[in-house]
């Protein structure tokens, strides 16, 4: 009667290396320490994938819209700061030179900016102008939405929704035709870019935005200065859709500061952006 229990034992052995498989970081920790095991289910290519599409959908209904700013001044400006800090980002993984890194400025005054999974950054010209960014609050604020995406925080929360059986029917793999391509990318990007970010993963994406802000050459200090400006400029007001997505508990500042140490003499050491370049 051993077989019921090697059979146990082959069976917890399996399901352990599952698990194991199931975990992995898909980030180096950096001069910022960032070093935690995540649970993955569902492929980076086909999140990749999904990301894609529903990146095009939005960029295809704000051309329509004629609110897709695809060249001028303030494209310009933004192309040129995420391109240096796109330039960082093989700090934290090897494979980001082969990702098709795209850019939108959307012309309307939504207050918010994002990176979805495999480097589509979009950022909305109500968040810069209404702010009056400078080039070093940009770098802070796209910084953190590249960390993000580097960290993969949207594979993780759709891995960790499906492991809950509460997206049982986003058919991940099998959607055929560009009508539930889009639908199930459309469902896929609640999960990546609409829910809220967890306390832990807006930690990690502040600590991964600073060194890769602080290695372009963008001064880290404009990471708290520019959650101090989006906090008051929004106070009083329905709470605009970044500080929605970006829970800011008290600690942010203070996690921000703790790390200034780290990434002081990256910055220090860093080429720093052209000021022919500096558009504002
Ligand atoms: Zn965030």
């Amino acid at each position: 009667m051993q077989y019921p229990f090697l059979n146990i034992r082959v069976l917890l052995s399996l399901a352990v290396s599952a698990l194991l498989l199931a975990c992995a970081n898909t980030t180096r920790s950096g001069a910022v320490g960032v070093n935690r095991s995540q649970f993955m289910v569902v492929s980076s290519s086909e999140v990749d994938r999904l990301s894609a599409i529903s990146f095009n959908e939005q960029n295809q209904k704000a051309k329509e819209k004629n609110l897709l700013v695809t060249s001028g001044p303030a494209y310009d400006r933004l192309k040129y700061i995420s391109n240096r800090l796109i330039q960082q980002t093989a700090t934290f993984r090897d494979d980001t030179r082969q990702w098709n890194w795209q850019l939108a400025l959307i012309n309307t005054s939504t207050l918010n900016a994002t990176c979805a999974p495999g480097g589509k950054i979009t950022f909305y010209t109500g968040l810069i102008g209404q702010l009056n960014l400078t080039d070093d609050e940009i770098a802070a604020i796209m910084g953190h939405e590249i960390a993000h995406a580097l960290r993969e925080h949207g594979r993780e929360r759709l891995s960790q929704s499906m492991a809950q059986s509460a997206v049982t029917n986003i058919a991940l793999a099998a959607v055929s035709g560009y009508g539930s391509a889009i639908s199930a990318a459309n469902q896929a990007a609640q999960y990546i870019l609409v829910l809220p970010n967890s306390r832990q993963n807006e930690s990690e994406a502040d600590a991964i935005g600073l060194e890769l802000a602080a290695r372009a050459g963008y001064n880290p200090e404009a990471a708290i200065s520019v959650w101090k400006k989006m906090i008051k400029a929004t106070e009083g007001k329905s709470s605009p859709e970044f500080l929605s997505t970006h829970p800011s508990g008290e600690t942010r500042i203070e996690q921000l500061t703790a790390l200034m140490p780290a990434v002081e003499p990256l910055y220090l050491s860093a080429a720093k952006p052209s000021p022919k370049l500096k558009l504002n």
